[in-house]
């Protein structure tokens, strides 16, 4: 028995994680009439959503011509053909009901003369089927379209009596045979231990961009539900495909919005060149991220890189209106005088390709479902476990998202789950009894780590793993560096079980909390470099330079990587080549999305 007391919560639904997907997914679940709890470790409206500047896509032709296959076949082509057929139609089928939705909550949106959803375009979106020009899709509030969507959503899952679990850090699921019953979660501010047992638990906690050294993303993104997950003996999909976005401020990481290319930004070389124009004759700056990310990088390798190092690239808004910057990009205004030091209605801001979305992550079906997949059902899944958003794995970004896709991503899935749970989750039946086994097994794990008493500190080990991912799961990779990556992966997780943490309170304890971060971090970095190592091709955003071409033949497949310790093991699991609606029934055309080569 724990040597912890704790507090029992009982609900038809608990979230885990208050960002866009998790609000999403609460306020859909109270809707519908479950009695739903959303346990969060930071203030909801100080999740990583609330940095998202750009906007979020759908095809609402407010600015010009546009439809949801046009969209979807962007999708599919941003992916490299990864993306799961199914999952990618829900999306671009039900953004612009999702974002109507959004728009009647309450959001605030950038509005056109005519007083209609401003849009603006992004990479990677296309008319026509990628034949015909950029379009103007990504809906935005100015470029502050995530803190808007975060605290309307807050706001409405108060109004419909979801309740908030503010600064509970879930440290483990609670299985009982194979199905999910619950989590434990540890109050941060008293030091109480609290058990949610649920008929349905979804898993909402973001991306794990903090396995890096340089990310966009908050430091509490540090893929707690990929680790829980994990430690369940649950596979993670997709991991190797990191996204690195093109313009992160130089030596701060901070993120300065695609929507700045998309009103008219470009990006420069030390020669003065827009070097883009020769690499995607067609959208130019605004080809998709992972292409553009390498080619900044060999601009940089072959010597034309700007400052004293040659290490950088410059990102030109100085020839945009001041009106329009002041209007359409005010935040980014802020973020260029306070990170890099620049006035960008006079000067280039320094930028540098950073670490910026997992498009791996949990596998899902198109419903929030989590998967397990075995030989016999690809489809399997583990009743009582569903997530959304960045912590999830549709597949709708495949190998590399698309700019506003994120966003979106998470209000449709979000909604998608609440219906879901509206369909197998009955209010009326009794929960099952708390799985103390689980609970306990939960409650030793934070104790060992509460008392560790190693050698290594929560900080150092860190930053260890950070600097081991960051050079040698990079933009480009070979053979070598993936090698000698995950040696060093080993080698950095071997040293979690010899972790030293110095304060033992249970009240406001970061060194505790950091290092529960750590348990979680690690497993996502290491199914990272190990899936990046196993996979002998080039897709989206993983760029192997010994194998440059994608190869459809032997690796379309989504990969599982199960980690325990730090043994990662693989597997895969087939692509739904499949759309949700046949052709004859108003769905796409599959020969307009089949596979070719990547071009911009
Ligand atoms: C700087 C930046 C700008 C971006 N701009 C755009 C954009 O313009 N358009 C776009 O489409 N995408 C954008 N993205 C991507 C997009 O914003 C993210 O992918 C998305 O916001 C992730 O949302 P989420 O709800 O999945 O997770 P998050 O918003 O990261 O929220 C995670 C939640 O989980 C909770 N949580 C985590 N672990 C635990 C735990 N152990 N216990 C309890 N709670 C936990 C946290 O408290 C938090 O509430 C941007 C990303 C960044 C970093």
């Amino acid at each position: 028995m724990t040597a912890y007391p704790y507090e029992i919560h009982e609900y038809d639904v608990v979230v885990v994680g208050a960002g866009g997907a998790g609000l999403r997914a609460t306020l859909g679940m109270a809707e519908q009439g479950l009695r739903t709890a959303c346990v969060t470790k930071v203030f909801p409206t100080r999740s990583h959503t609330v940095a998202a500047q750009g906007g979020i896509a759908a095809s609402l032709s407010n600015m010009g011509p546009d439809h949801w296959q046009w969209h979807m076949y962007d999708t599919v082509k941003g992916s490299d053909w990864l993306g799961d057929t199914d999952a990618m139609e829900y999306l671009a089928r039900e953004a612009p009901k999702a974002v109507y939705e959004l728009e009647h909550y309450g959001v605030p949106f950038s509005r056109t003369e005519e007083g209609m959803i401003y849009q603006r375009p992004f990479g990677g979106h296309t008319t026509e089927f990628g034949e015909g020009p950029p379009v103007q899709r990504t809906c935005a509030a100015a470029d502050r379209t995530g803190h808007a969507i975060l605290h309307t959503l807050y706001g409405q899952s108060l109004k419909h009596n979801a309740e908030f679990y503010i600064e509970y850090f879930a440290i483990d699921l609670i299985m009982t045979d194979g199905a999910c019953t619950g989590v434990v979660a540890w109050k941060l501010d008293d030091g109480t231990i609290h058990v949610f047992n649920a008929k349905m638990v979804v898993l909402a906690t973001g991306g794990y961009g903090r396995a890096f050294f340089s990310a966009t993303g908050a430091h509490t993104c540090t893929g707690d539900g990929g680790g829980m997950v994990a430690r369940a003996g649950l596979p993670l999909q997709d991991m190797e495909f990191v996204q690195f976005h093109p313009t992160g401020v130089y030596g701060a990481g901070v993120l300065i919005t695609e929507g700045a290319r998309g009103e008219g930004g470009y990006l420069t070389n030390s020669e003065g060149e827009r070097f883009m124009e020769r690499y995607a004759p067609t959208y130019k700056d605004l080809a998709s991220r992972d292409v553009v990310s390498r080619c900044m990088t060999i601009e940089i390798r072959e010597g034309r890189g700007v400052g004293p190092n040659k290490d950088h690239i410059h990102l030109h808004l100085n020839h945009l209106p001041p009106e329009t910057l002041a209007l359409r990009l005010p935040g980014i205004s802020e973020s260029a005088r306070i990170f890099a030091g620049v006035d960008l209605t006079k000067e280039p801001i320094p930028v540098l390709p950073t670490v910026h979305y997992n498009m791996g992550g949990i596998p899902t079906n198109y419903k929030g479902e989590v998967l397990n997949p075995t030989k016999a059902n690809p489809d399997a899944i583990v009743p009582g476990l569903m997530a959304v958003g960045e912590a999830g794995c549709a597949s709708v970004h495949g190998a590399n998202r698309l700019g506003s896709n994120s966003l979106i991503d998470l209000v449709v899935f979000g909604r998608a789950a609440a219906i879901r749970a509206g369909e197998i989750v009955d209010p009326k039946e009794r929960n099952q009894p708390v799985n103390t086994v689980s609970v306990d097994a939960a409650l030793d794990r934070f104790d060992r780590l509460r008392y560790a008493k190693g050698s290594i500190s929560t900080a150092d080990l860190r930053l260890e793993m950070q600097k081991t991912m960051q050079s040698d799961a990079a933009v480009f990779r070979t053979d070598k560096t993936l090698a000698e990556g995950v040696e060093k992966m080993k080698a950095v997780a071997a040293k979690m079980d010899d972790l030293k943490v110095t304060d033992r309170s249970l009240v406001w304890n970061s060194d505790l909390m950091e290092t529960l971060e750590l348990t979680n971090l690690m497993p996502n970095a290491l199914a990272t470099i190990v899936a990046a190592e196993a996979r002998k091709e080039s897709r989206g955003a993983h760029a192997h330079e010994d194998y440059p071409n994608r190869d459809d033949k032997n690796w379309r497949v989504h990969s599982l990587a199960t980690v325990d310790g730090n043994k990662v093991t693989l597997t895969t699991r087939p692509v739904h080549l499949d759309p949700l609606t046949p052709q004859a029934e108003g769905g796409i055309d599959l020969k307009k999305i089949a596979p070719k080569a990547r071009v911009y």
